[in-house]
């Protein structure tokens, strides 16, 4: 095995490592559909993966909140403040990435570790 070979092995192993522990660390709730046995439709696991975190989320008084996964906020366009997405709108668009929301870092990792899988399998 060339030495660049065996490095993208290792790289690959810590790349599986660091995304089980991101994973790991999110709350149990979604444990089943992060895991999602099923990624043979990609868009299909993260329209279920959203529909379940936007479900979960709890709303403040103004029906905003933290993601439930990543806990990042938005910034409000008046102050600057960080305040939590609107529910369900602005978390779904953060979660998805869409209408040029940043995407949550947890759904892209996961969505990034069942691709990688689905191309070795
Ligand atoms: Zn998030």
């Amino acid at each position: 095995m060339s030495d660049q070979s065996y490095e993208i092995k290792d790289l690959k192993r810590r790349l599986l490592a660091a995304s089980s522990c991101v994973v790991s660390l999110c709350p149990d709730q979604f444990f089943d559909v992060l895991r999602g046995d099923d990624f043979s439709n990609p868009w299909l696991w993260q329209a279920a993966l959203v529909d379940a975190v936007v479900a979960a989320a709890q709303p403040d008084q103004r029906g905003r909140a933290a993601c439930p996964l990543c806990r990042s906020r938005t910034k409000d366009t008046n102050t600057g403040d960080p305040v939590g997405f609107t529910v369900p709108e602005g978390l779904a668009m953060h979660l998805r990435g869409s209408h040029r929301a940043h995407q949550c870092t947890v759904v892209k990792v996961v969505f990034e570790r069942h691709r990688d899988r689905m191309n070795d399998a």
